[in-house]
This record gives C-alpha cells, structure tokens and sequence, in this order.
C-alpha cells in the first residue's frame, strides 16, 4: 500500500484528477447569472414583497377586517386598526405589515377569505431603515401597483389564494371564484 501510494504521490495523480474536474467545469455552462444585470424571472407562487389588494372597482383595499391574517400570523407582525365612519359602519383605519419580521409562510394569505392579501413576487426591495420596511396600508397598496406594473405576464393568480389541497367546500365564494386576474386591464383601470 505504502509504495502504491508513493507512486500516486510521485505522479501526481490526485493533482490531475483535480484539475480534470476544474477542466470539465470550465467547459459547462455556468449556474450562477450576473446580478443584477441578468435576472431571474420567480417561479409562481413565490412568496416576496407584500400587498394589498386595490378592488379596481372601488380603487381601495378588499380587506373586511375580519383579522383572520392578524389572528394567524406567526410573527405577530401583521397590525389592524378598525374604526368607525360617520354613518358608524366599520372601516380599515390602518393595516400594515412589519417586512422585517415577516417569514413569509403564506398563512395570512391562505387564510384570508376575500384574497385581499398577496404575497408578491417581487424580491428586489431594501431599506436602510427599519421604517422603510414597516409597510402601512397605502405602501401595501402601492406595492400592489407596482407589482402589477411590472408583472411580465398577462394574467396573474397567486397560488395561495386557494390552498392546494383544501376541499372546495372549505372555500369562500370569493376564494372559489377567483379569477386569475387580466394584467393590461387591471392596470389600465388603476391608471384611469
Ligand atoms: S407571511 Fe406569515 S409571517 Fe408574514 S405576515 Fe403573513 S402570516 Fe405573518
Ligand atoms: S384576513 Fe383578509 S379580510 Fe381579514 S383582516 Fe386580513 S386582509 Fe383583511
């Protein structure tokens, strides 16, 4: 064994093996791109910068603060304030969402009955404080704008709004008949 290893020693076997495998790597094609100059479209479903929902009918929030989202939030990161309107019906005083916190699980949008909630994906978002990504409910607003602005597909559907694997009957008439949304109209309606 001893002189056998000389020999692999003296002919620099190990070195060469190691080369062939630099030499074979060389000549694939690379894994990595060149961020942030090539980028990376998500695959569906992936779970980014959170939003709320824009109703383009009635260009606010779908959310009817029944605080399910707030209820099942594992980071306790989700704040909703109810108030009261002169004719004293309820209305969304203020919602928002502590990014910094979030762990992005899906459960507040899985849970939500009128899908007034999404996680995007986008991923491209920073702040060099911790307040930029407090995000209170017109940021979450705008961060659906956006989205959608930039959404490079025509129609869009977030795979959390109906839970695989969840019985149709356990679903909201919302949940169950939700659409995927037409991309060119909703934002033509949002710019009007
Ligand atoms: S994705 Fe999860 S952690 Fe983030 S706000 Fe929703 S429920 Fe909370
Ligand atoms: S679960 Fe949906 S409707 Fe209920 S409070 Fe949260 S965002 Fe609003």
């Amino acid at each position: 064994m001893k002189i056998q290893k000389l020999i692999r020693d003296v002919l620099l076997v190990e070195w060469f093996r190691g080369l062939s495998v630099t030499f074979r790597t060389m000549l694939k094609k690379p894994v990595t791109r060149l961020y942030p100059h090539v980028k990376r479209q998500p695959f569906p479903g992936f779970r980014g910068r959170q939003a709320l929902v824009r109703d383009p009918d009635k260009l606010k929030e779908r959310c009817i603060m029944c605080l399910r989202c707030k209820t099942v939030c594992p980071s306790n990161c989700i704040k909703v304030e109810v108030g009261k309107d002169e004719n004293n019906a309820r209305v969304l005083k203020e919602y928002s969402i502590d990014a910094t916190r979030c762990i992005y699980c899906g459960y507040c949008v899985e849970v939500c009955p009128v899908n007034a909630l999404v996680l995007t994906e986008e991923y491209e978002y920073l702040g060099d404080k911790r307040s930029d990504l407090l995000f209170n409910k017109d940021k979450l607003l705008s961060n659906w704008d956006d989205f959608l602005a930039n959404y490079p597909g025509e129609f869009y559907f977030n795979k959390f709004w109906r839970p695989p694997g969840m019985p149709e009957k356990m679903l909201t008439p919302q949940k169950r008949n939700e659409k995927p949304i037409e991309i060119k109209k909703k934002n033509e309606e949002i710019a009007s």
